[in-house]
């Protein structure tokens, strides 16, 4: 997307309006000056689908899903950008600039694996030994098919052969589809089972690869980190089970992608694993959007207690409230494909009386100590305040904190103020709690891009997350009048801040009474803002630091 031409994006997205798009696939009522409907991402019994017209985006209160027009058709058509971007220019009667499409790398990336699978695909379709493999593991061609499955041959020039005749051989090494070294060209899957890794569009943007008839080479290999694929923030099969994942309201996280295919042969379809690196906490951001309720299942034996603490330890800092996470460990040397093969009532009951997470803590911190003695008492408690602090500042923590604190006898477990004071400030970047006051000032400003001139909020917003996305605003609302909410979140595609501020609800019907509530949020944040030097100041001076005449000025004045 880096290499769009912004201005025809633009000029695409002010041609259309989102209300029409989402009106083709979706059943919409008008709803004050919004509208709702059914959201098409997650399944639902009652509308949590917003559609804005004034904002030109939408936003599911269920599942998170929100964006421009552009986006909407990505992810519901299952579209790379910029074919949703050429769909709804022809749309609109608007030719897409050539040069575009071929400078797009994300595009040729997409296409070049798009290819290769395709290949892959009518390999494995034209090779018996590899179909009988798959078949006596128990993946049919109904699980072939869903999850793209495919077969690189045991050749050296399968894919730069079919890449060098199209011409695009840089495309396919860049991709990591073909490797590259003193000029010489070769590729880089061979005789393996392939597994197309798809981004939660459908795009494929990696894929897995499993040798299957001989013990030649490492027994999994991954694609490189590329443009598209990063490991660390990808699941395995969030695309082909995301719709059950809502529905199932869980999601079960596995360790390899043939556990996920086995377990959604037995019916169990509501699995993603990550793919050969320890669960990160990009990984829990990225599910949480999916689901409350995440299920981590793991090897019983010594690797996988490690790896479920290492994935815990990982999420903890990002935990919320509203997020359950729980575990189950299989019995030693089972992994969930064969568990599940063999003993599904007994995998059913496991999945169905998962472990709490603060069950799993508690019993993970207190391995191998007495808690009956002082010293195992105290070193539990160590142990335990490591885990704590670690925590944020949510219910969760207090009441596991309180737990803890009631097996040791009530060692207070507290953490030290000082640091917690400085942790927060510094974490302000990303914490989701923004002043009520600033957010609806932003908010009011991006649906009225004309009041912009009339209130300069340099001084008014403190919060330095805000005051970056002011500064933002202001710049672009003074190159394009017509910036909308949509441009800002194009702009700041994963920011929380953001999304705060353009899915907050300022009822403001006009532009009159929106400039009434900034006159009044004015005039609300100065006095504050004045409160605060007060204080300082006044901290100073009973400090016994000298004032300047100013400052000893605005302390008398401050109280009248
Ligand atoms: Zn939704």
């Amino acid at each position: 997307m880096a290499n769009f031409d912004r201005a025809f994006i633009d000029q695409v997205l002010s041609s259309t309006d989102i209300v029409d798009v989402i009106k083709e696939k979706v059943n919409l009522t008008k709803n004050g000056t919004n509208f709702k409907g059914l959201c098409p991402f997650h399944s639902e019994k009652t509308p949590s689908f917003n559609v804005s017209s004034s904002k030109q985006f939408y936003h599911c209160f269920g599942c998170g899903a929100h964006g421009d027009a552009i986006k909407f058709i990505q992810e519901h058509d299952n579209l790379t950008f910029i074919e949703a971007l050429t769909k709804l220019a022809q749309a609109a009667g608007l030719e897409l600039p050539e040069k575009t499409k071929k400078n797009d790398t994300y595009y040729n990336l997409f296409i070049s694996n798009k290819l290769a699978a395709e290949f892959y695909s009518r390999s494995l379709e034209n090779n018996s030994e590899a179909k009988t493999y798959l078949e006596n593991r128990g993946i049919d061609q109904g699980m072939i098919e869903t999850f793209h499955l495919g077969l690189s041959n045991n050749k050296w020039d399968d894919l730069t052969n079919l890449f060098s005749k199209e011409k695009i051989i840089n495309n396919a090494i860049e991709a990591g589809l073909v490797i590259k070294s003193n000029n010489k060209t070769y590729d880089r899957f061979r005789n393996r089972i392939m597994f197309p890794i798809r981004n939660s569009t459908g795009n494929i943007i990696g894929f897995g690869a499993r040798i299957y008839n001989s013990d030649d080479g490492a027994k999994y290999l991954n694609s490189p980190e590329t443009k598209l694929f990063h490991k660390s923030y990808e699941l395995y099969g969030l695309y082909e089970c995301k719709k059950d994942i809502a529905k199932e309201k869980s999601v079960i996280i596995v360790e390899g992608y043939t556990d996920v295919i086995g377990l959604y042969k037995s019916d169990i379809k509501n699995c993603v694993a990550t793919l050969g690196t320890a669960f990160t906490k990009f990984h829990f951001n990225k599910i949480k959007r999916y689901t409350n309720k995440i299920i981590f299942c793991f090897d019983g034996d010594a690797a996988g207690k490690s790896a479920a603490w290492k994935a815990i330890t990982n999420c903890l800092p990002e935990l919320k409230d509203e997020i359950q996470l729980y575990l189950i460990f299989l019995p030693e040397g089972c992994d969930p494909d064969s568990y599940v093969k063999d003993e599904k009532d007994n995998f059913d009951n496991l999945i169905n009386n998962p472990m709490p997470l603060s069950e799993y803590i508690i019993e993970h911190l207190g391995t191998d100590i007495d808690i009956k003695t002082v010293e195992g008492k105290t070193s539990f408690a160590l142990e335990a305040k490591k885990v704590l602090n670690q925590m944020p500042d949510i219910m969760y923590t207090d009441i596991l904190r309180e737990k803890i604190q009631q097996m040791t006898g009530n060692i207070i477990l507290k953490k030290n103020q000082a640091t917690h004071d400085k942790e927060k400030n510094t974490s302000s970047d990303t914490s989701q709690e923004f002043d009520i006051k600033e957010l609806t000032l932003l908010n009011l400003l991006i649906e009225y891009p004309m009041l912009v001139k009339e209130f300069n909020c340099e001084h008014i917003i403190t919060e330095k997350t805000l005051i970056n996305i002011y500064n933002v605003i202001r710049e672009e609302i003074s190159k394009n009048e017509n910036f909308t909410a949509a441009h800002l979140l194009k702009l700041f595609p994963n920011n929380e801040a953001v999304r705060s501020i353009v899915t907050f609800e300022s009822n403001e019907k006009s532009e009159d009474s929106a400039r009434v509530t900034i006159q009044e949020i004015f005039h609300q944040l100065e006095l504050s803002s004045k409160e605060k030097v007060y204080f300082e100041l006044l901290n100073r001076y009973t400090d016994g630091q000298s004032l300047s005449e100013k400052e000893r000025e605005f302390i008398k004045n401050f109280k009248k």
